[in-house]
């Protein structure tokens, strides 16, 4: 890993919030950011504690810290991967996003899912 991927989990409105779920997130070992539309700063630094702010984790733990807030997937669409061999579509599980690989249903190719991305 090289840089950090930073990905948000969720919109909320204001600071105040998306603060106090990053460190829902947090307390759970996941790494997260709490950032404020406007400056896009870090909390703590300026803004009012009004405005859309969003609740960031490396994308790495995306869905682990979905799951954590409850939050519904906007689109499954995330989670759609097209397998390099036989072009299925195919929805992955969070055990197979977490080991970094898969095996396809379809024509049983083994996929890394550094591969894919
Ligand atoms: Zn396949």
């Amino acid at each position: 890993m090289e840089e950090t991927t930073w990905a948000t989990v969720l919109e909320t409105n204001g600071i105040t919030v998306a603060e106090m779920l990053a460190q829902r997130l947090e307390a759970a070992e996941i790494p997260a950011q709490a950032v404020q539309e406007s400056a896009g700063k870090a909390i703590g630094l300026s803004g009012g504690p009004l405005g859309t702010a969003y609740v960031r984790v490396p994308v790495q733990y995306l869905e682990e810290a979905r799951e954590l807030l409850d939050v519904d997937d906007p689109a499954d669409a995330d989670d759609i991967v097209i397998c390099p061999s036989c072009e299925s579509e195919l929805e992955l599980d969070d055990t197979e996003w977490e080991q970094g690989w898969f095996v396809c249903p379809v024509c049983e190719t083994h996929v890394s899912l550094d591969d894919l991305f």
